[in-house]
Formats: C-alpha cells, sequence, structure tokens
C-alpha cells in the first residue's frame, strides 16, 4: 500500500504539473464576449467551480461548456457565453466556438434568432417548436443549444445564485443540502461507533444505507466523487455549502474510519448490497484472481488521475456509476457500466466497490490500520479471514471489542 501510494502521488505530481504547462485555459474570447453583450458592465475575475465571472450588480456570466460540456450538437459542444441576472433571467448570450456544419446552421447564429432567448427564465421550457423556434434542417444543433443553455443556466443560478430551479420537472433542494447531508453524516457516524459495541443495533446500517439511497442519491443527487477531489487539485473549490459538506465530512471519515463512506452512506454501494441481499448463489471467485481483480480499481484511479490532471478536464474522469445513475445523466458507455454494475451484484457480493470505484480506491489507500476487524461468512464484501483494511468497509459484523 505504501509504495502505491507514493505511485499515485508521484503520477498525480507530474500530471498537474505537465496539465499546468501545457492546457492553461485561454480566456480572453469570452472577456470580449462578455464585453460585446453589456459594454458598461465591469466583470470580476473568472471563478472557478463552477466557472463563472460576477459583476457588482450581481449579474453572472459564464462558459455554458464549463457547466455542461457533455452536451453535443451534431459535431461536439456548442460552447455559448451566457449572461444570467440575479433574479435568473437571461440578460444575453453569444456563440463562442462549436463544430457544426455552417451551411445548416447560419441562422442560428445571427442576433435575430439568438434574442429570442434574452430575458427567458432559467426556469422556463427551452423546448425547440414551443418556447424556442426550430430551424429546418438544424434540428439537432438547434436542440443542443436550448438544452445546453437550460442545463447550464439553471446549474450557475442554482449554485452561484442560490435560486430554486427546476430539473425535469422537480424543484431542486433548497439551500439546506448541506445541513441535510451533515446532519445524516452525523447520524450514521454515531452509529459507526454504538455498533461496534453492541451487535445489537447491527440493523440500524440499513436504515442509514436506506438514507444514503434516498437522501444522497436521490434527493441531493451528490454522492462523493472521484471529481471532488480533482476540482480541489485543480485549485477549482466550488461556491456550495453542500460541497464543502461532503469534502470535509469524507476526509474526516477516511481519517477516523477508512471505508465507512462505502458501508454506511454510500448511495450505489448500498444499493449494490441490497440487490446482493436478493437469494441468489454467488459466484465463488478464486482468492488470486479476486485478489488480483481488486487491484483494477487502483490502476483505474491512476489512469484518470493521469488523464484529469494532464489534460486539466475533470469530465474526462467522470466514469463513475453513481454519479450517471444519480444525476441521471450519461452516455451509452457510463448508462451500461452502471446496470452491468448493478446487475452483477446479483452473482458478485458489491461488484463496483470490490473491482471498479475509483473512491473505494482512494478511501482504501488512506485507511488506517485496525485489527479488530477479521471477517466473516457474510461479510458483504466476500474479504477473506484477517482481510487488508483497504477492503472493509466497516459495516462492523465481525469487530472484535478488545
Ligand atoms: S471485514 Fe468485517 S467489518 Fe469489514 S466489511 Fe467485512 S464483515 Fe464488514
Amino acid at each position: 500500500m505504501k509504495r502505491l501510494r507514493i505511485y499515485l502521488l508521484a503520477i498525480t505530481l507530474l500530471s498537474l504539473a505537465a496539465g499546468h504547462f501545457l492546457f492553461s485555459e485561454k480566456r480572453s474570447d469570452e472577456i470580449e464576449s462578455i464585453r460585446a453583450i453589456l459594454p458598461d458592465v465591469k466583470f470580476s475575475e473568472k471563478k472557478d467551480n463552477p466557472s463563472y465571472f460576477r459583476s457588482e450588480e450581481g449579474l453572472v456570466a459564464f462558459n455554458t461548456y464549463d457547466i455542461v460540456p457533455s452536451i453535443r450538437g451534431y459535431a461536439g459542444p456548442i460552447k455559448t457565453l451566457v449572461v444570467l441576472t440575479p433574479e435568473g433571467r437571461i440578460a444575453g448570450i453569444k456563440i463562442l466556438d462549436h463544430k457544426e456544419t455552417k451551411n445548416y446552421i447560419h441562422y442560428m447564429e445571427t442576433p435575430q434568432y439568438l434574442s429570442q432567448f434574452t430575458g427567458k427564465s432559467v426556469n422556463d421550457l427551452f423546448e425547440v417548436d414551443k418556447d424556442i423556434d426550430g430551424i429546418t434542417r438544424a434540428t439537432v444543433s438547434v436542440e443542443a443549444l436550448a438544452k445546453t443553455l437550460k442545463e447550464s443556466s439553471r446549474n450557475i443560478a442554482s449554485n452561484v445564485l442560490g435560486l430554486e430551479v427546476l430539473i425535469e420537472g422537480k424543484k431542486t433542494p433548497s439551500g439546506y443540502g448541506w445541513l441535510i447531508y451533515s446532519l445524516l453524516f452525523c447520524f450514521a457516524f454515531v452509529f459507526y461507533y454504538v455498533t461496534r459495541r453492541s451487535e445489537k443495533m447491527l440493523r440500524i446500517r440499513d436504515i442509514s444505507m436506506i438514507a444514503g439511497i434516498l437522501i444522497i442519491g436521490l434527493y441531493l443527487s451528490s454522492p462523493f466523487s472521484i471529481l471532488h477531489i480533482f476540482n480541489i487539485l485543480l485549485l477549482r473549490p466550488s461556491s456550495s455549502l453542500l460541497w464543502y459538506a461532503i469534502i470535509i465530512t469524507t476526509i474526516l471519515s477516511i481519517m477516523l474510519a477508512g471505508r465507512f463512506y462505502c458501508g454506511w452512506l454510500c448511495p450505489f454501494g448500498a444499493l449494490s448490497e441490497f440487490i446482493g441481499r436478493l437469494p441468489f448463489r454467488k459466484w465463488s471467485i478464486p482468492s488470486e484472481m479476486d485478489d488480483k481483480w481488486r487491484n483494477l480499481k487502483y490502476l483505474l484511479l491512476g489512469s484518470i488521475i493521469f488523464i484529469v490532471l494532464f489534460s486539466r478536464r475533470a469530465e474526462f474522469g467522470n466514469y463513475e456509476t453513481y454519479v450517471t445513475l444519480f444525476s441521471f445523466h450519461g452516455n451509452y458507455l457510463t448508462w451500461t457500466l452502471a446496470g452491468i454494475s448493478l446487475l452483477a451484484n446479483i452473482r458478485i457480493e458489491r461488484f463496483w466497490c470490490r473491482y471498479l470505484c475509483p473512491v473505494a480506491a482512494l478511501t482504501g489507500l488512506f485507511s488506517r490500520k485496525d485489527s479488530g476487524y477479521v471477517s466473516r461468512n457474510d461479510c458483504p464484501m466476500a474479504n477473506k479471514i484477517n482481510p487488508h483494511i483497504s477492503e472493509c468497509i466497516r459495516c462492523n459484523r465481525c469487530y472484535l471489542k478488545s
């Protein structure tokens, strides 16, 4: 483990340094575009995560590509500069860059067409042929532009302006998400320590896991992700209190209780474990093979550290199944991975957590030794007797009180 930590640290530092020198962002186009939209308003330096500029009047400007890079037209993302009022209305937009075929979309770039977005509320429909004009033979590009503007504006309105916004017909959680998350963490953490003393209370972990699925997964849509760490390393802290609550509680729990988050709060881990409890016989994986496959998650972690920090693009590391599942947003590949990872639990205990999860690799790497954990037959991670602490999710079933 010690050697692995040193390798990952070296990869992290080298990729960070190389990425910094090779891919520093150009911001001049954005500043010029803001001036073109609102020549008389002065904006601050660009802030990061989410990336935006703010004026003294409370207007916020951002490049949609920083917020929703995965929304694509025919030939890639349509990078657009948007200015939002403090009330969540679009004050103006300017298309910065795209790779769509000009012949088809020339009208989409005209001021006449773009002016229909000015004054729209972030909670408007943004649907082509309803509140957005369609353009014959450019449907894909127009839909991509509308979706880009809708999702990026709602993201900024919620995370920067603190407004309530609609997500697929639902309202986002209010500004108390950080408090709800912290209370749930405290509840789980208290019972983590209680169950180390009393086996009778072990069922409480099921309640904590169900709360993890309902609150962290479905309500807040904010499972801890390796992207949180990348954004810290790339010096892009968020302005959201929930973001800080997730980072602080997770780091604290790793220091005090290793992979506690995986065993008590992670919504994907909980879902995996509940599926694994269905009455199907589990495959018996030979111990040597199991050990080798468990190392795969460290290899994946090292690879995405290199890719993300070298390219300085956090979204390149987004293969995490819980992000896809609980954001209800992904591509064919990530949805397939999420589906396979859930179904696999029928035959292999906590398949994703054992073999692929980058958060499992990270939290495992920093788990401190605790010889009280000896494992037993019904270990949810199918750990061997006297397991390595990096594979223990602290369910406390086997904890020996000294
Ligand atoms: S080793 Fe023990 S505490 Fe750790 S996951 Fe397995 S049964 Fe739970």
